[in-house]
Order: C-alpha cells, then sequence, then structure tokens
C-alpha cells in the first residue's frame, strides 16, 4: 500500500523506522531479530537505507596502491523482501541518484516493483567519503527531482527507449528527503525549499525530513514549506543520541545544531548508558509535542539498534 495511504487511513499519528543493512559478511537474522521487538507499535511502513559504493585503496606486495571500489552495506533489496515477507509491513527502499545510470535505476525499479514494493525514497545521495563533491554517473541523474521525473515516467508507462511497448505500467508512491536546517550545500532555506518545490512538482507525495533536536526549527520548516505551497505530508525524523561520541558526530556528519538544553544535559554524562538515558528522554519529550502537533507519522533512525528506540515508541504510541 502507497505511504499516502497508510496516513490517510491513520486516525493518529503513526510510528515508522529507518533501518541499515548490515555489513557485508554479516547474516540478516540479528537485525530481523532486533526489529522484531518495534512491530508491537504496528508501524505501517519500515524505511531500508541505501549505500553506494565506497573507495579503498589495496596494498600489493610491491607497494603499490591500488583503488578499488566496494559497497559495505549491499542488500537493500533483499531486506525489503524479507521485512515485506516476515512482518506484513511496506518496506520503503532508498533509492539514489549517485552511482546509477538511468537504464540501472529502471532495472531496479523493474526489480522492485516485481517483489511488490509501492513506494521508494528518492535521493540524489552523497559523494563517495574520498571524493569531495557529488558527480552523477555518465548518463545518471544529478538531482533527486530528476529521478523522481524517472520513476514518475514509469508510472505513466514510460520507459527510457520509448519502442518499450507497454501494457503495463508501475505505480510508485515517491517520498523525498527535506532538511529543517536547510542541506548542507544549500546556501539559504529559501533556496533549498525552491528545489524540495521542484521535487514535489514533479510527482513526490510525501517529504521524510532529516533529523532534528529542536523541534521549534521543525515547526518554522513546515510553516516555511506551507507558505511555499507544498501540501504534501511531512514526515518529522528522530534520532535518540545513545553514545559520547555521537555529541560532535551528528553535527559534523548531518549540518545540525544540538540545542543548548540538550548539549547541557549530554555533557555532564560519564558514560554512554548516561548518554542513552538523556537522548531516549530527550527524544520522548520531542514525540510527545510532535504528535500533540498532528504530525501524520514519527519516522525514528534506528541505525539498526532498536532498543532506544523501542524504549520511546513505548512511552508514547
Ligand atoms: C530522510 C533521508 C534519508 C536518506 N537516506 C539516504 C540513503 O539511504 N542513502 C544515502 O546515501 N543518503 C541518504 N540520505 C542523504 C542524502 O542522500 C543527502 O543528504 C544528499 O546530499 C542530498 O540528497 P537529496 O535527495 O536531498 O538531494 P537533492 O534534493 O537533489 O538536493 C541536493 C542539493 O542540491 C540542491 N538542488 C536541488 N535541485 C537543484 C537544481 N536543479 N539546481 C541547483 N541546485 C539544486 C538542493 O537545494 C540541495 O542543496 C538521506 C537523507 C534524508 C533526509
Amino acid at each position: 500500500m502507497k505511504i499516502t495511504e497508510h496516513l490517510k487511513n491513520a486516525k493518529k499519528t503513526v510510528f515508522s523506522f529507518e533501518i541499515l543493512p548490515p555489513l557485508k559478511g554479516q547474516s540478516l537474522n540479528e537485525l530481523m531479530e532486533g526489529i522484531s521487538p518495534l512491530m508491537e507499535f504496528n508501524p505501517p511502513f519500515v524505511d531500508v537505507t541505501y549505500h553506494r559504493e565506497e573507495f579503498i585503496y589495496k596494498k600489493h606486495p610491491n607497494g603499490l596502491l591500488e583503488k578499488v571500489s566496494t559497497k559495505k552495506r549491499p542488500g537493500t533489496v533483499g531486506i525489503c523482501a524479507a521485512i515485506m515477507n516476515r512482518f506484513q509491513v511496506d518496506a520503503v527502499p532508498h533509492l539514489l541518484c549517485g552511482g546509477f545510470t538511468k537504464e540501472e535505476t529502471e532495472n531496479a525499479l523493474i526489480d522492485l516493483n516485481f517483489i511488490g514494493v509501492d513506494n521508494v525514497l528518492a535521493l540524489r545521495g552523497d559523494a563517495p567519503k574520498t571524493e569531495g563533491r557529488f558527480e552523477p554517473e555518465k548518463d545518471g541523474h544529478h538531482f533527486a527531482s530528476e529521478l523522481v521525473e524517472q520513476i514518475i515516467r514509469m508510472n505513466n508507462g514510460k520507459y527510457l527507449h520509448e519502442e518499450t511497448e507497454t501494457s503495463f505500467h508501475t505505480d510508485f508512491c515517491v517520498g523525498v528527503a527535506g532538511y529543517p536546517e536547510k542541506h548542507f550545500e544549500a546556501p539559504s532555506l529559501k533556496f533549498d525549499l525552491n528545489y524540495l518545490k521542484d521535487k514535489i512538482d514533479k510527482g513526490a507525495e510525501y517529504i521524510v525530513t532529516q533529523m532534528f533536536f529542536d523541534n521549534q526549527k521543525f515547526f518554522e520548516f513546515e510553516q516555511k514549506v506551507r507558505e511555499a505551497g507544498i501540501n504534501v505530508p511531512i514526515i518529522p525524523g528522530l534520532k535518540p543520541i545513545t553514545t559520547l561520541g555521537q555529541i560532535t558526530m551528528l553535527p559534523r556528519t548531518f549540518f545540525l545544531d544540538l540545542p543548548d538544553a540538550l548539549t547541557d544535559e549530554l555533557i555532564k554524562c560519564k558514560t554512554n548508558a548516561e548518554v542513552k538515558e538523556v537522548g531516549i528522554a530527550w527524544a520522548i519529550e520531542q514525540s510527545k509535542e510532535l504528535i500533540a502537533a498532528g504530525v501524520p507519522s514519527l519516522h525514528f533512525y534506528t541505525m539498526s539498534k532498536a532498543d532506544a528506540t523501542y524504549k520511546i515508541a513505548k512511552e508514547v504510541f
């Protein structure tokens, strides 16, 4: 079922969450067992991230270094199939521009359709860690809006090579990313919102936000999105802080601020266990306020560690 239908049918804010595929070489069992308790809160959908290739340097016996491309977390499509099969919930794969030609995108979408996926989150992706800036594949998409366009064209029965005869068309519901604290490359929030609107105008039907820790920033973002003429559901993304390292890693990686009231509590913590308690309590307060404000879903970034999200959901759902 489409995310938009799930949200429309829901009488109240629904619980949803995102997981990462396990590192290559690990089995899926631990992840599946880990998220199993979260099914108690009836998530209508679970997002599965996509991880593009990274470059590593292999040292040869003669001392020369070879640049090798590898995917550390493959398996997004397989995990989607496994989740739908085991838990009877919708799985939402993330689909990137980066690393894909248009032809590969088309083929990936056909696979997703064949396994029964009804929704995709269309994203540009970032540059591989060792590269400075995002570069599309030759004949790939530069921005998420172009990927949205391709998916919608397929929904209208238009494949890349117009000669493909089709009596069948896909019917994906497309979500896109939004940034309450603006995307790091955008010169201003207004600039970023113009392109968020572009993604919606091209056919995306809902927005999932980057994580944020200050609800006021979300509410201001939501108001500006509405003022920009965007009327689709906006799903806030939440992440409980669980380790000391995340206090600096999250702002560095995701270009966001932690509010003073939160950092004041976090810096008093001596252990990860203490940090986790503070992080969970903060996320519970955030969740309660967002639910009271009537958000359609709370979407948790679990980083595939479900226990903190379980404690929050137990309090608020
Ligand atoms: C909910 C969520 C889930 C995510 N999941 C993943 C994942 O699974 N895997 C992963 O690798 N990454 C993921 N990301 C990270 C995402 O790929 C990066 O943030 C990426 O840098 C931007 O992706 P986007 O889809 O927002 O890009 P876009 O919407 O394409 O925007 C990228 C930048 O370009 C600007 N822009 C857009 N269109 C134009 C235009 N026509 N001309 C000029 N400028 C333009 C925008 O303002 C923005 O600054 C996720 C992010 C979010 C919020």
